[in-house]
């Protein structure tokens, strides 16, 4: 009986041990962050909520970063992830491209988040802080965050958008058994969840607003740190450990990517895939690095670029990035982790340079493809995941009509077998 050799896996000694910071290889300088009121950022404004450590990295002009030891040591539980030929997607699919996928579903929290999670639960820790806060939409942050603040040992309370928190209550449950304190955002602890409750009681939030809350209570708190799961520089800088993979994988396969593709919800597993890419297509070399984003919430395609807000209550900095308007509410589509108003700076720096295509994919094709990802290779994508699955498919039947077949490598930033109830729910 033939054996396919299907996954191409790293030993674990090929496991990346820097990250790839973009910054200084931009095709244009990134603007500066401003502080709320639109003038220059004060110094320490970010040393109220960020570690000293993560705050050197989102500034910061050396490409390479060292990946501390104690998180490679975490990384290595699940890393190097493998990627996968999906033989049984391309004949499902009846095309001769071939389809690779990088499996970020396997971390321990089942997203690619875990990445920085555990940088950043670690820096935290080093630099002597005990508590740390977030907002989650979808879960999958909050998640991922739980279990890095209990392998680094701190404690967190995390803000859920009240409706994702209603929708989801396994997630809750597994960020509770971890150690985690969950709260439904809009809350009473802070401004911001009260100024929003008076407005509207049955206020459903936004992961907009979930930042304020998390953001006013880790600037009052000296023992408190804040944590964001994507936009930052520093965020995509750690995810940047995908690409590198990606490509030492690509090579040990020897092939060489028509198409990478990732999903888009603040720009951190699509920078991450991307970014170790960047400086040869930036060269000339012909790979398409495409964002899949949901038509529900089309940041890249549809929103400005400009200076906008982090978050509704307008306490962040404001970021250059593209934006649908930072009191911009996204309908509640299934794929909570791609609803978000803003967009890391950094890809939009790359989607306004034309360095990166985005690509704006209706939840119809997100879920359809999904079911034929669920049927064929039998791994449940997430929601968000299904996107990026769909873009790639969508370009694979369009190569096939054209009698080119191609390679296409896209991430699967998680698995869906916490959504299964947005499956039964899913447009047909
Ligand atoms: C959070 C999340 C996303 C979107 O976030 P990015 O920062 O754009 O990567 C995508 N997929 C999954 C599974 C997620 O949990």
């Amino acid at each position: 009986m033939p054996v396919i050799e299907n996954a191409i896996i790293l030993p674990k000694d090929q496991l990346p041990r820097q990250w790839h910071n973009i910054l200084p290889q931009l095709p244009e300088p990134l603007g500066p962050y401003k502080a709320p009121d639109g003038q220059d950022l004060p110094a320490g404004a970010l040393a109220a909520i960020f570690p000293p450590q993560l705050i050197e990295q989102e500034l910061s002009d050396q490409i390479w970063h060292p990946i501390p030891e104690p998180v490679l040591e975490a990384y290595a539980m699940w890393r190097p992830t493998p990627l996968v030929r999906a033989y049984r997607l391309e004949a499902a699919l009846k095309v001769r491209s071939r389809i690779y996928y990088k499996n970020e579903s396997l971390s321990p929290s089942g997203s690619h988040k875990s990445n920085t999670a555990l940088a950043q639960a670690y820096y935290n820790a080093q630099a002597g802080i005990h508590r740390l806060t977030t907002e989650t939409g979808a879960g999958q942050w909050g998640t991922a965050l739980s279990i890095a603040a209990r392998h680094f040992q701190l404690d967190i309370r995390v803000f859920m958008v009240k409706v994702s928190l209603d929708q989801k209550p396994y997630r809750q449950a597994i960020m509770r058994l971890m150690g985690a304190e969950v709260l439904a955002s809009p809350s009473e602890l802070t401004q911001a969840g009260r100024t929003a409750r008076a407005q509207d009681p049955n206020c459903p939030g936004s992961l907009g607003l979930a930042i304020s809350e998390a953001v006013e209570e880790a600037a009052s708190r000296a023992d408190t740190n804040y944590s964001l799961g994507s936009v930052l520089n520093h965020v995509v800088l750690h995810q940047t450990i995908i690409g590198q993979e990606i490509k030492k994988q690509l090579q040990l396969a020897g092939e060489k990517p028509d198409y990478l593709i990732a999903c888009h919800g603040g720009g951190s597993n699509f920078g991450g895939t991307v970014i170790p890419f960047c400086p040869e297509v930036m060269a000339g070399e012909k790979i398409q690095l495409l964002a899949a984003e949901p038509e529900a919430c089309p940041t890249l395609t549809k929103g400005k670029f400009g200076y906008d807000y982090g978050d509704m209550a307008k306490l962040t900095p404001l970021l250059p990035m593209h934006s649908l308007g930072s009191d911009f509410l996204p309908p509640s589509i299934h794929a909570g982790g791609l609803r978000y108003h803003g967009a890391s700076p950094i890809v939009s720096n790359l989607v306004k340079n034309q360095v990166v295509t985005p690509v704006a994919i209706s939840a119809k094709d997100a879920f359809a493809y999904a079911k034929i990802m669920a049927n064929s290779e039998y791994i449940v994508p997430a929601p968000e995941s299904g996107h990026a699955l769909a873009l790639t498919c969508l370009k694979a039947l369009e190569l096939e009509k054209q009698g080119r077949p191609g390679v296409l490598v896209f991430t699967l930033s998680g698995h869906g077998l916490l959504d299964l109830s947005a499956y039964e729910k899913a447009p047909e």
